[in-house]
C-alpha cells in the first residue's frame, strides 16, 4: 500500500513524523494529534514518550474529544 519512494534505507526513520504512527497513512503534520504519555513513577521502566496520531485513530482509541463550543452548536451541550 505505500509508496515505492522511499529512498532511506532505514537510517533515521526516526523523523518522519508525517505519518500516523498507528496505520501510517500518510498526514500532514498540521492534522496529527499528539498523544504524550507519560508513565506512572511507580512504573519506572517505561519512558515518557510522544507519538503522532491522525483523528479515525484517535478516535478509534477513544480518546478523541469535542470542544464545548462543538457539542453546543451540535445541540449535545
Ligand atoms: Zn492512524
Amino acid at each position: 500500500m505505500k509508496s515505492v519512494e522511499r529512498t532511506s534505507d532505514g537510517a533515521g526513520d526516526g523523523t518522519r513524523d508525517r505519518e500516523c504512527y498507528r496505520c501510517n497513512r500518510d498526514v500532514a503534520p498540521a492534522l496529527l494529534f499528539r498523544i504524550d504519555v507519560a508513565p506512572p513513577d511507580t512504573l519506572a521502566d517505561y519512558a515518557h514518550s510522544v507519538r503522532f496520531c491522525c483523528q479515525d485513530c484517535v478516535a478509534a482509541m477513544g480518546m478523541l474529544e469535542f470542544t464545548e463550543e462543538w457539542k453546543e452548536q451540535a445541540g449535545l451541550g
